[in-house]
């Protein structure tokens, strides 16, 4: 089962979108409708909220009285933390319920609102933010219903566009009509989040043909999701993670592949971890040579994990805290950064290896001449990671 996170701004077109992956088969999880739920008449929820904030918070007919509830919530931080208290656990619980009882090889699409401000992205193979402008979004609430003032004052207490962006995946611009915003989450649903789920099914990686592009500034970005994750899934195993690779030099065209390297204690650990990162959508990929070629003797060795996602081509390198190849990870982006002939000399190597047979062992005779140049570099220069 594959859970992907989905989350906009109020008035962005989440609605819209989530209705679009459930008619595509996606089971949605929405946080607004479980919140609704777990306080219906009945419910313990109902009950609790009763204990605590007392009878005059329901309506003649049994049910919620929501403004009634709010005026008395939301005084303080007090009564507010109260609130929270007996709603987010059950509303966690009917959650995970759902979740445990949809059959194998199904697409859950949780529906958060708060997704940036719970700090929950990370935990998610994928995440779809919906945008729109500001302005778009108060007129289209307007028309909806909502008052002006009440539309901007939501906005005002979400997180901002920019933080969305940050967690976004996929950003889904909703600034044209209702039928391209639909069209546009039925080809991500086709051709992204279903391969997707297929991949991390099978621990299958994608590969792309060599072939090089500009350096992208959005690429620091992606390699953030990925650290994000990689560090969410597994914990304090992960004792560094950096962008490194040609993507992470500014100013150098490479292949659209973003290299993420993972430092842990030992390789014992690279390989307890594997799991958890195949699971975040980063599959581990079997019998590279370094793992046959390299053990703990020559200190060379590593895991490599691939990304599941078709969007987003990447490699993470697992190694070991110390070693010479966890090291070179890390200096070989800041002395290309800081040598600019080094980079036009690499740059040429990299389109020379476009046409050999193997894309990176093509490269391996320039490195084995860059390694000492740039250690000899890092020493002169005092260069730590
Ligand atoms: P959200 O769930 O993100 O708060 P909705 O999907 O409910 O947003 O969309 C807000 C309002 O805007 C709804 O009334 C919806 O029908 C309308 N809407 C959504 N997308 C568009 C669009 N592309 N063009 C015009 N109206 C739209």
């Amino acid at each position: 089962m594959l859970r992907i996170g989905l989350t906009g701004g109020i008035g962005a077109g989440k609605s819209t979108v989530s209705a679009t992956f459930a008619e595509c088969g996606g089971v949605i999880v929405d946080g607004d409708v479980i919140s609704r739920e777990v306080v219906e008449p009945g419910t313990e929820g109902l009950a609790a909220l009763v204990e605590a904030f007392g009878e005059d918070i329901l309506q003649p007919d049994g049910a919620l009285n929501r403004p009634a509830l709010a005026a008395k919530a939301f005084q303080d931080d007090e009564q507010r933390a109260k609130l929270n208290g007996i709603v987010h656990p059950l509303v966690g619980k009917r959650r995970q319920e759902i979740i445990d009882s949809v059959p194998e090889g199904t697409v859950v699409v949780e529906d958060i609102p708060l997704l940036v401000e719970t700090g929950m992205a990370p935990f998610f193979p994928l995440v779809v933010v919906v945008w729109a402008d500001e302005e778009t979004r108060v007129t289209r609430l307007i028309k909806r219903g909502l008052p002006e003032h009440d539309a901007r004052a939501r906005m005002k207490a979400q997180a901002s566009d920019e933080q969305r962006r940050a967690i976004a995946d996929v950003l889904l611009d909703n600034s044209g009509t209702q039928e391209e915003i639909v069209e546009a989450a039925r080809r991500l649903w086709y051709e992204r989040v279903l391969p997707l789920a297929e991949n991390i099914r099978t621990g299958e990686r994608v590969r792309i043909a060599p072939r090089l592009v500009p350096h992208d500034p959005g690429w620091a970005a992606d390699a953030q999701r990925i650290i994000n994750r990689v560090k969410a899934a597994a914990g304090a195993k992960v004792l560094r993670a950096d962008h490194v690779g040609s993507t992470s030099v500014a100013g150098l065209d490479a292949k659209d592949v973003v290299d993420v390297q993972v430092t842990v204690a030992a390789l014992e650990d690279a390989d307890e971890i594997a799991g958890a990162l195949a699971a975040v959508g980063y599959p581990r990929v079997p019998h590279v040579d370094s793992d046959v070629s390299h053990d703990d003797s020559d200190r060379w060795g590593k895991r490599l994990h691939g990304a599941a996602d078709p969007g987003r081509p990447a490699n993470i390198h697992v190694r070991v805290d110390g070693w010479p190849n966890q090291r070179f990870a890390l200096l070989f982006p800041a002395w290309l950064g800081a040598n600019p002939a080094a980079r036009a000399d690499y740059l040429e190597v990299k389109r020379a290896a476009l046409t050999a047979p193997d894309y990176a062992d093509a490269k391996e005779p320039w490195f084995a001449e860059a390694y000492p140049t740039a250690l000899a570099w890092a020493e002169a220069t005092g260069w730590r990671p």
